[in-house]
């Protein structure tokens, strides 16, 4: 028997599934009457089900799989790591050496103003890390009054209350009482459905300027950070126009105020450079990050700290209360050393800068010649096709349900390729090794 052959029929597991697992963002009561789908096995930028059906992972797991799936190096450090220590923690000045190792790599791969990291187990506990970091800072500073941090509206910074807060997702503040006090949106930089009138320049002055006026409004003495990403992933790919990094960037310094560049999906080669920060030239002062550090082989995130809140923290700080049992866990810190150095030796943030970038970028952008494509965009390896019901009609088309939500289910496998839908737009953020054979398949497959 092939090892990944199923033991079980489809229909067996979906039963047992749908009686044992609340799964996240999912409908539960949908789950059970139409049966989950469940992954068997992966490899390179593939994934087959349980009845055998093969399909091109288009958004790299959940956009994280940067080196592609199945990679056995990555599986023997692992398991190297686990036979030698499987558990220590990093509180109360202990440590181990996969920690120290990732922490000196981290350091070299990020920009220079970040030399330590914080260990968490995935992005959300990262923007958790960020909302208690912001505060402590400004309170070591004597500036405590500077609670407030502002995000934007349809951003996405994780699940936990603060990374909800942060986010700017209504429906996940529908549990009441959400964003938690001390947390402000401003508009997103989305010139496709909300630039009206103005050019994609004017809209990105327009949108940066949202970051001014907030913060006159709130008063300059209060506010703490400004949180973004450098483009907006779950929110459907919202690439900001040229004028937009460079406007907040001088926003930020005006005010004094702490910039977050949420690098959860950016970070590790999504945009053709190791951190969406460098592609934008912004020099943020924390800097979260997971998914792509690891490709997802085990959980693990980190918080990039640089040297202005890292000073603080040494030379007035006494203790940080917080941390989580599994920061910097050494088995996932051995997987993202494993990971890091795939993608250093291979070359593959070159590879997305000038190679499978330009060669996916060049395909997908013309797919805005059919009907019902009103935008094509994508930067790095990660695009998004904005649908429309006529051409240069950029009036919202299928709202407010979202067709293509409704029709792909908010992760579409049909045709052989995964790809996300957020409201009508269809997303991509493949594998950084997806080969130039596999990107024509993706591309083909999408229309
Ligand atoms: N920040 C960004 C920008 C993300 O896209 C995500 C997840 O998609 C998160 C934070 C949360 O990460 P996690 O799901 O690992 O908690």
């Amino acid at each position: 028997m092939p090892a990944h052959s199923n033991l079980y029929p489809t229909k067996d597991l979906q039963a047992r599934d749908a009686a044992h697992h609340i799964h996240p963002f999912t409908d539960t009561g949908a789950l059970s009457r139409e049966g989950s789908r469940i992954i068997t096995h992966a490899e390179g930028v593939w994934l087959t089900d349980s009845d055998g059906n093969r399909y091109l992972d288009g958004m790299a797991g959940l956009w994280c799989s940067q080196v592609g799936h199945g990679r056995k190096e990555i599986v023997e450090a692992v398991h190297a790591q686990m036979s030698e220590l499987d558990y220590y923690n990093t509180f109360f000045k202990t440590t181990h050496p996969p920690a120290i190792e990732l922490a000196e790599k981290l350091a070299e791969l990020t920009p220079p103003q970040f030399n330590r990291v914080f260990f968490v187990g995935s992005g959300s506990e990262a923007n958790d890390t960020v909302f208690r970091m912001v505060r402590t800072y400004w309170d070591l500073m004597g500036e405590g009054e500077r609670k407030v941090i502002i995000g934007r509206w349809n951003g996405y910074h994780g699940s936990t209350l603060a990374g909800t807060s942060l986010g700017g997702m209504k429906a996940m503040h529908s549990q009441g009482d959400l964003p938690v006090p001390g947390v402000h949106h401003i508009a997103q930089p989305y010139w496709f459905g909300e630039g009206g009138d103005m050019s994609p320049d004017e809209f990105g002055l327009w949108a940066a300027r949202e970051l001014e006026r907030a913060i006159e409004e709130i008063g300059p003495e209060k506010v703490g950070a400004f949180i973004a990403e450098p483009v907006q992933g779950a929110g459907g790919v919202i690439i900001p126009p040229d004028t937009y990094w460079p406007e907040i960037s001088r926003i930020v310094k005006k005010y004094n105020i702490l910039l977050v560049a949420d690098e959860v999906i950016c970070g590790f080669g999504r945009l053709g450079t190791w951190f969406g920060s460098e592609y934008y030239g912004i020099e943020p002062d924390l800097m979260p990050i997971a998914k792509g550090l690891s490709s997802g082989y085990l959980p693990i995130g980190g918080v990039m700290v640089s040297d202005r809140v890292a000073n603080a923290f040494i030379e007035r700080g006494g203790e940080f209360f917080h941390g989580y049992t599994y920061s910097g866990h050494p088995a996932c810190c051995a997987a993202a050393i494993a990971n890091l150095e795939i993608m250093q030796r291979e070359k593959l943030v070159e590879r997305v800068a000038s190679d499978i970038g330009p060669y996916l970028q060049a395909k997908w952008k013309a797919l805005a010649e059919h009907p019902l494509v009103g935008e094509a965009r994508m930067v790095g390896l990660v695009g998004a096709l904005e649908l429309v019901p006529a051409k240069g009609d950029r009036r919202k088309a299928f709202a407010p349900v979202g067709e293509v939500g409704t029709l792909c289910r908010d992760i579409s496998f049909n045709n052989g390729l995964v790809m996300r839908a957020v409201r009508d737009s269809m997303i991509i953020s493949p594998p950084l090794v997806l080969s130039h054979d596999e990107a024509d398949i993706l591309v083909e497959r999408t229309q």
